[in-house]
């Protein structure tokens, strides 16, 4: 039989199910030769018609013909991508599509062998499967290299309501750092994942993202990147001296704290309560290096003025709440932008 053959349009192979009801469809051609790689049940793929049609368009790729970045050795940490020019604060520098998408029910629904054998044909029936398998860490769990790539590079995303796992073959080559200098941004609309850059990176910098939820404490991070990636951080934060770390922290829990009095005092409607905390939070929140939080605080400082009807600090905190949002992703992430824009213009 002709695994080639056009029977299994719009897929380019057999759907493969290791007889089990997860199976693998793949599109070797998404986006040049990309290719990608879907692991799902046979009715959940039925019934995300749109989905399909998008994991099986082709189109060109998107590489801008000459990226500002390069991926390096870093010793004792494997590999890392270095901005080779400067990369301004607020530019999507790289766009990254998914290599393998795959229902987050799907490892513990199938025997371990047996989803041994969809990740290793998911993987290996795209176009860039070495690249994918490259990103394999040295793996400490004696692990198939297909089991190893997924579980550390793998992003959780919702796509049609679905939690699901997406590996991001040039989105994981980049360091985990916990106060990074770039973020990512999914689309579910066109399944794009864009890179933008926090603050202005230099030449020859490293470029980060981090791993996890900006703002958790030390000891957190640390168990979270060791559970999960199997690392001890040694991030310019965690590695800084005992006494800046705890410094640190006591701002970070602080700002746990003061988000959930805030919520308290709004629901009470005493604005001015919350107001002042939460000015109180965006200084922390400058302190600890939290800039993808800072517009949406800004905002939330606009809201309230607005509330407590002082029109004039409103719109103050309207204005730098855009100039955040505009550099973190503008209306393509965040609906409020158009409303922020309209109390502007009161
Ligand atoms: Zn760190």
């Amino acid at each position: 039989m002709d695994e080639n053959s056009h029977s299994w349009s719009p897929w380019a192979y057999r759907p493969y199910c290791a007889g089990t009801q997860y199976c693998v469809f793949t599109n070797s051609m998404f986006r040049g030769n990309h290719g990608v790689s879907i692991i799902t049940t046979s009715e959940i793929a039925a019934s995300s018609p749109d989905l399909v049609a998008k994991l099986t368009s082709v189109q060109a790729g998107t590489d801008p013909a000459e990226p500002p970045y390069t991926v390096r050795d870093i010793p004792g940490k494997g590999k890392g991508l270095f901005a080779t020019r400067r990369i301004a604060r607020g530019e999507v520098f790289m766009e990254d599509y998914p290599s393998v998408l795959a229902d987050v029910e799907f490892p513990g629904k199938v025997r371990r062998d047996e989803g041994q054998l969809i990740l290793q044909r998911a993987i290996e029936q795209l176009g860039q499967s070495e690249e994918v398998l490259s990103l394999a860490r040295s793996s400490t769990t004696g692990a198939p290299v297909q089991e190893d790539v997924m579980r550390t590079n793998t992003f959780g995303i919702t796509i049609d309501q679905r939690s699901r796992m997406a590996l991001f073959s040039k989105i994981s080559r980049m360091n985990h750092a916990c106060n990074p200098n770039a973020f990512t941004r999914f689309a579910e609309s066109t399944l794009v994942n864009r890179v933008i850059a926090f603050r202005d990176i230099e030449p020859e910098e490293e470029i980060t993202i981090s791993y996890l939820e900006v703002g958790l404490p030390f000891s957190e991070r640390q168990q979270a990147l060791q559970n999960r990636w199997g690392f001890q951080c040694t991030c310019e934060l965690c590695s800084a001296p005992k006494a800046d770390i705890e410094a640190s922290d006591r701002r970070r829990e602080r700002v746990r704290a003061v988000r959930q009095e805030v919520l308290e005092h709004v629901q009470r409607r005493d604005f001015h309560s919350a107001i002042k905390l939460n000015e109180e939070l965006v200084e922390l929140i400058g302190k600890e290096s939290m800039a993808p939080h800072l517009g949406e605080h800004y905002e939330v400082l606009a809201r309230l003025y607005l509330a407590a009807t002082d029109l004039k600090s409103a719109k103050k905190y309207a204005k730098l709440a855009l100039v955040d949002l505009e550099a973190n992703g503008g209306r393509d992430v965040y609906d409020s932008v158009d409303e922020l824009k309209q109390l502007l213009e009161w």
